[in-house]
């Protein structure tokens, strides 16, 4: 099995490729399932605590689907939340594409 550290890098890997990818004007209906995607992968994600604070902190920010940008930089903050928790550094989302989608520039 994956331990919780595993699990976390392989599924952030998911969901920022995901948000990177995802359409640049969604229609209503992407939109809205991207919404409920979220909502559905807090209740079933497999680290018990982990799930628990994820789904109180998309209470608080739900998901913005409106667009990619808004998508990908909506999810980074959600990252650095538990980046926060756990004491790690805090990422900049400004560089979540470079990061994800296009490749590390430097
Ligand atoms: P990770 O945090 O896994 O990050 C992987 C890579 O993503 C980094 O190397 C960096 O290049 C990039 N990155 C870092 N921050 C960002 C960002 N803000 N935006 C975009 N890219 C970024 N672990 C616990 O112990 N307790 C928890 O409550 C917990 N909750 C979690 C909730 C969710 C939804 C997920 C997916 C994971 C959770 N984890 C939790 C796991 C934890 O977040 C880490 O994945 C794990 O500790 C491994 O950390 P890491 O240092 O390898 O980097």
């Amino acid at each position: 099995p994956l331990d919780k550290e595993e699990l976390g890098k392989s599924t952030w890997g998911f969901l920022h490729t995901m948000a990177s990818y995802y359409p640049e004007k969604p229609t209503k209906s992407e939109a809205e399932k991207m919404v409920q995607f979220f909502n559905i992968f807090s209740q079933f994600y497999p680290c018990e605590p982990c799930a628990l604070d994820f789904q109180d902190d998309i209470k608080k920010h739900p998901p913005k689907t409106k667009t990619r940008e808004e998508l990908a930089k909506w999810l980074c903050d959600r990252h650095n939340t538990v980046n926060k928790k756990l004491g790690k550094p805090m990422f900049d989302c400004s560089k979540v594409h470079e990061r994800w989608k296009d490749g590390w520039l430097d």
